[in-house]
């Protein structure tokens, strides 16, 4: 595999940039620990994930820090597709393309684990069809693919860190511009709001509206007819009553991370949570 140690520039080409990446805990209370997360913006989101909850940080990486994002699969063509990749890193045991994998052996560190998971999804389908680029962001946590368990050869390994995105403008929903979202209660459920990775808003510029994802997700899949789906494909804002796209609503919110520190988290992942 040929890999290359240079930085890139995310956004030159114009796509969107969907990546899913691999946090390590460098705290020596919590050292270890791991925390898969998806993002449009690794620069932006490292940043977060230090700076804690008011700074757009996860609940779940909050006050544990410094993280170190040392890898990041990037080159999903959509962020439904990467959502899904994410889940299923983080949730293994629960996928259905990976019941072959082995669980984390307790000699195993968790760190090795996630990344044994990894190879294993680079070579099952969906996956292993993708257009995705492997990158190691930090050389010292470079592991080497096991011989058997080689990422298919058009996904190419890359090395080095990603520039910062040229493009990106301050939108609204930027996490680093909000303060704190406790303040704000879901229009749903009427409960506050304590994670910021749990916060939708409303996408027209006139709008307040501040609601729980799942909350959110649920009444848009229950006005949907067909039950089927597994993820909204689009929904009213229930103040405004304007319309926007699933895939919209997510993008500005911070995201939905999922704490995998612990192999058997009992915080589900969003989209399960919507089906229970
Ligand atoms: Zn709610
Ligand atoms: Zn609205």
């Amino acid at each position: 595999m040929i890999g290359y140690w240079m930085d890139e520039c995310v956004n030159d080409t114009g796509n969107d940039f969907y990546g899913v990446y691999l946090l390590y805990c460098l705290n020596p209370k919590y050292k270890g620990r791991t925390y898969i997360g998806f993002t449009v913006d690794p620069n932006r989101r490292i940043k977060q994930h230090n700076g804690g909850v008011q700074k757009g940080g996860a609940f779940r990486t909050n006050g544990r820090g410094p993280w170190e994002m040392i890898l990041i699969v990037h080159g999903f063509p959509s962020d439904i597709i990467a959502l899904q990749f994410e889940w299923a890193w983080q949730n293994p045991g629960k996928s259905r393309r990976l019941r072959h994998v082995a669980s984390k052996k307790t000699k195993e560190t968790v760190v090795k684990f996630r990344f044994r998971v990894l190879s294993e999804m680079l070579n099952v389908g969906p996956w292993n069809r993708l257009p995705l680029t492997i990158r190691w962001l930090k050389q010292e946590y470079k592991m080497e693919f096991d011989v058997d368990q080689q990422p298919p050869t058009h996904m190419p390994i890359a090395y080095g860190s990603l520039n910062k995105r040229k493009s990106k403008k301050a939108s609204k929903g930027d996490f680093e511009e909000v303060k704190d979202v406790t303040i704000y209660k879901c229009v749903e459920c009427l409960k506050r709001i304590k994670d910021p990775d749990d916060c939708l808003s409303c996408l027209s510029a006139d709008c307040q509206m501040k609601a729980h994802l799942i909350c959110l997700a649920k009444r848009f899949l229950m006005e949907s007819d067909d039950t089927s789906f597994l993820i909204p494909i689009e929904g009213d804002c229930p103040k405004c009553y304007h319309t926007f796209l699933w895939r919209d609503w997510l993008k500005y919110r911070n995201r939905t991370d999922e704490d995998t520190s612990d192999t058997n988290s009992d915080n589900p992942h969003w989209a399960e949570a919507l089906h229970q």
